[in-house]
């Protein structure tokens, strides 16, 4: 069945490609949007039809709601699917769309506006009985009052924005001489990031696991969910290596979680995909946020439940019923997704965009790479550093670690600096293979040993490369004489 006739992408890079290949599947034109930037981006020319949406600042192309729509109308799609990142979890743009007569693929606004607010969130979640971690009830307005809820709470604690996403404007708190000072430059930073000062704090844990449960909604009341994620293997509070399902999942937490899950669907009204993040400490579990959105690692859930997730996304978008219940999914396998950025792990994860001079992804039995990128590709600066997703599957953990391995020992990317060797290093590291990470684990003596030995070969393949390159030459030289030679006397 044919949802809509054509669906615009408000999105770049591999997340655009990544829904135009549904629509394509289901036979849906699709329009694709660019910034002067990317003009010769990947998803352009997948696109049926592209339009540049405005100069490489986001906030004049891929944020410009009144330019996005006028290109919907214009070129008479019907719905739009907005990736996720950029306009993914801004309710007035869903609320717009709604009102110019076009199809958000997402939940309702004001779902989403509601659930934009983690203090909001955190309280409607509080009333229904899902666990939160204790912390202020509302936004900080008086420094003397958040140092009491810090006592009570006990140190450390979290600042966090409540407008905030990617990690921005978190600041982890010791001890009370240090809560004025966090509190401020949190706000600063909340109110030039979100426009929106209001600041919070919770306790903070100090080694937790971040797991996260993916949930379906239809409009029509059936929600479901389509198990975990463990996403603990971060860095600056940002995922790097995701797995599903979490290695520490047992039936009896599974159940209680996905309880949690379903409910903050359900009380928040949830309809569409979106992911439910919770912290975990000591066989505790505590709802964080909820992300209103497709999630950059969606596709570990697809692979282990066979689910397609954006195809489910236009399906309710267009008014359809889920097409199973609860008891019709089920967990097949383990996958692992590996975020290829391109930054410097060696340098505290600087970001190195550039020309990718070389480029060879890995292929092969349980390998899905999502990328926008290919050889002789200029990643332009200003957006994102993630250039590819390198999934995993395989029927069990050890096996998918190791094809893993496989496969980023085949993934050739020259050019630019990328995560791909601290990936190695991880999947390499006992530790992870023994499934005990955390959200410091990039911190772990061992992970940074192994990046050192790395940078270490590195230099001496580097050295070796340059001195034979210089023999080389040598050689060249003597090679271009001797012709000369032979030329002149015409031996
Ligand atoms: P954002 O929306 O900015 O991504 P989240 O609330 O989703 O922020 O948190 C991102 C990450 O920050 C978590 O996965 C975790 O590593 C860390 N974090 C957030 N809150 C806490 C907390 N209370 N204790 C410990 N770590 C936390």
């Amino acid at each position: 069945m044919k949802f809509f006739e054509k669906i615009l992408i408000a999105n770049r890079g591999e997340i655009a490609i990544r829904v135009m290949r549904a629509c394509r599947e289901m036979d849906i034109e699709t329009v694709g949007i660019y910034s002067s930037a990317d003009t010769n981006a990947l998803h352009v020319r997948y696109a049926d039809e592209a339009f540049c949406v405005g100069e490489a600042h986001p906030s004049k192309s891929y944020l410009n709601i009144e330019r996005i729509i006028d290109i919907a109308k214009k070129s008479g799609a019907e719905a739009i699917h907005p990736g996720y990142g950029f306009l993914a979890e801004n309710y007035r743009f869903a609320k717009v769309c709604q009102d110019e007569g076009i199809v958000f693929i997402g939940p309702r606004s004001k779902t989403i506006q509601a659930m934009g607010s983690k203090i909001g969130s955190k309280k409607l979640m509080k009333s229904a009985g899902v666990p939160v971690l204790p912390g202020t009830d509302d936004g900080i307005s008086d420094i003397e009052m958040a140092k009491k809820v810090a006592i009570e709470i006990g140190y450390p604690v979290i600042v966090k924005a409540s407008a905030g996403g990617g990690g921005i404007g978190m600041q982890i708190v010791d001890d009370e001489n240090a809560l004025e000072d966090a509190i401020t430059g949190s706000m600063r930073i909340a109110k030039s990031a979100f426009g929106d000062a209001t600041v919070f704090i919770e306790k903070y844990l100090v080694k937790p696991r971040h797991i996260e449960f993916q949930v379906l909604a239809d409009e029509h009341g059936h929600a479901v969910h389509l198990y975990d994620r463990e996403c603990s293997i971060q860095r600056r509070h940002q995922k790097l290596v995701e797995e599903a399902p979490s290695p520490i999942m047992t039936e009896d937490l599974r159940e209680r979680m996905s309880a949690s899950a379903l409910k903050v669907a359900k009380v928040s009204d949830y309809t569409n995909a979106g992911s439910v993040e919770f912290l975990y400490s000591n066989g505790n579990y505590y709802f964080m946020e909820m992300n209103t959105r497709l999630q950059v690692e969606h596709t570990i859930t697809e692979f282990i439940t066979g689910i397609d997730l954006v195809r489910q996304q236009i399906a309710i978008a267009a008014g359809e019923t889920l097409p199973f219940e609860q008891s019709d999914v089920s967990i097949r396998g383990h996958a692992i997704e590996c975020r290829i950025n391109a930054e410097d792990p060696l340098n505290n994860f600087a970001a190195d965009p550039g020309k990718i001079i070389r480029y060879r992804s890995p292929g092969g039995p349980g390998i899905r790479v999502d990328s926008g990128i290919h050889m002789g590709y200029t990643i332009p600066p200003n957006y994102d550093s993630m250039i590819a997703k390198l999934c995993a599957w395989d029927s069990t953990r050890p096996e998918t670690i190791k094809r893993m391995r496989r496969a980023i020992s085949e993934y050739i990317i020259l050019g630019i600096k990328t995560t791909l060797p601290l990936h190695y290093a991880i999947m390499n590291s006992q530790q992870f293979i023994d499934g005990n990470t955390h959200t410091h684990f990039l911190q772990e003596e061992h992970i940074i040993k192994s990046l050192d030995r790395y940078k270490r070969d590195e230099e001496a393949r580097m050295q070796t490369l340059a001195g034979s390159f210089e023999q080389g030459k040598k050689v060249a030289a003597i090679t271009a004489a001797v012709n000369h030679y032979i030329q002149q006397k015409k031996v």
